[in-house]
């Protein structure tokens, strides 16, 4: 499948299917004199025989965050450099979210700027290559230093996702349930219903595809995040703050915070938005650490949220939330609040 993009101008294509990796790429590298490719490393070993195999030196990215430290990401574009990178030239980036965000980033400040393809190869990454942010990390936080640069299109093979770990495939989940609730009730019933009995990539087609469009239908309404952009925080806040104090995957976090924020919802509007319970079930058997939700010490969530670097106020954590239709919405939720919030999440388990 394949669609594009409605930006006013610039526009690219996402192709999404199996199998489609090589014939793909040959549409966009025909175009370049030369052609650049940065690989995750674990990736270039998976498919280094089969699918990767004609591709001369490329450069190898260490596995996942790890390429997105400072010195990691020097390396890569000087590695770009070294090997004769123009301005014209085409860089091809093939990893999951991590590599793609710092290959990305790569492409966005070479030569101030060269052309560059995502090729996401993990779940996740059907969000993260879809939108146009670049970025590694500081020592002050995760992707405090990047850039908004659109790659020139987007291939997802979904056959990549064949070795990718369990625990990656659950985590990648996460965005894709948070995508599904942004779309709609009917999307989110859907998908619980066909994951009751675990998470397997290869059922999930549909809803991969649906997500990159949920996705792609924020990011070209508001790209820089001005406005509607902020509702793909859904979870996040609470989400990025059990990340850190459990050092949880990504989506797993995500995943909690997404519970939290259904009990939040149900709370401040009275009513049985969602099913709590239900919920509990269903993410605790899919094997998502809900568990943990009982152990959260709500000052170390404040300070977490505070760092957080979308969270500017000082008394208040701004927060997205769902209303009675289905509809998110960003709300500023003070402090006192917040500890009330997570202290009765904490009873209600
Ligand atoms: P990841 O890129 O760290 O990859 C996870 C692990 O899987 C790594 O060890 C990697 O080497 C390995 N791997 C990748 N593809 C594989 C495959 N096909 N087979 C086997 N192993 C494979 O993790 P991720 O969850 O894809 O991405 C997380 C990153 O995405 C974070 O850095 C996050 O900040 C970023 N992100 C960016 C955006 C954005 O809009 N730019 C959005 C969400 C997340
Ligand atoms: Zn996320």
């Amino acid at each position: 499948k394949e669609f594009e993009t409605t930006y006013p101008d610039e526009n690219y294509t996402v192709h999404v299917g199996h199998g489609i990796f090589k014939e793909t790429l040959n549409l966009y590298t025909s175009r370049y004199e030369d052609v650049f490719y940065i690989i995750d490393e674990n990736v270039h070993h998976a498919f280094k025989n089969t699918v990767l195999k004609d591709i001369e030196d490329p450069v190898i990215a260490k596995p996942g965050e790890a390429a997105k430290t400072a010195e990691a990401f020097i390396g890569i574009v000087e590695s770009l450099l070294g090997r004769g990178i123009k301005r014209s030239s085409l860089v091809v980036v093939i990893g999951g979210g991590a590599v793609g965000d710092a290959g990305g980033f790569a492409a966005a400040v070479t030569l101030r700027g060269v052309d560059f393809i995502q090729v996401p190869t993990t779940l996740l990454a059907h969000d993260s290559a879809i939108g146009g942010k670049t970025a590694i990390n500081s020592r002050h936080g995760k992707n405090l230093i990047g850039a908004f640069h659109r790659p020139s299109g987007v291939i997802y093979d979904l056959d990549f996702l064949n070795t990718l770990p369990e625990s990656e495939i659950l985590s990648g989940f996460g965005e894709v349930y948070k995508h599904a609730l942004l779309d709609s009730e009917k999307a989110a019933n859907e998908l619980m219903e066909q994951t009751a009995h675990g998470v397997e990539a290869a059922d999930l087609e549909d809803s991969i595809i649906k997500g990159i469009r949920t996705k792609m239908r924020y990011v070209t309404e508001d790209e820089f995040e001005s406005g509607s952009r902020k509702y793909l925080n859904l979870g996040h806040t609470l989400g990025h703050a059990i990340e850190y104090e459990y050092k949880i995957q990504h989506g797993h976090a995500v995943m909690l915070g997404l519970y939290a924020m259904m009990f939040i919802s149900n709370e401040q509007s009275e009513s049985r938005i969602f099913d709590l319970e239900a919920h509990y079930t269903y993410l605790s058997n899919l094997g998502y650490p809900m568990e943990l939700l009982g152990t959260l010490d709500s000052g170390r969530m404040l300070k977490h949220m505070k760092h957080d670097k979308k969270n500017i106020s000082d008394a208040s954590v701004g927060f997205i939330l769902m209303d009675k239709d289905f509809e998110p919405f960003f709300t500023e939720i003070n402090t006192d609040e917040m500890v009330k919030y997570i202290g009765a999440l904490k009873e209600s388990l």
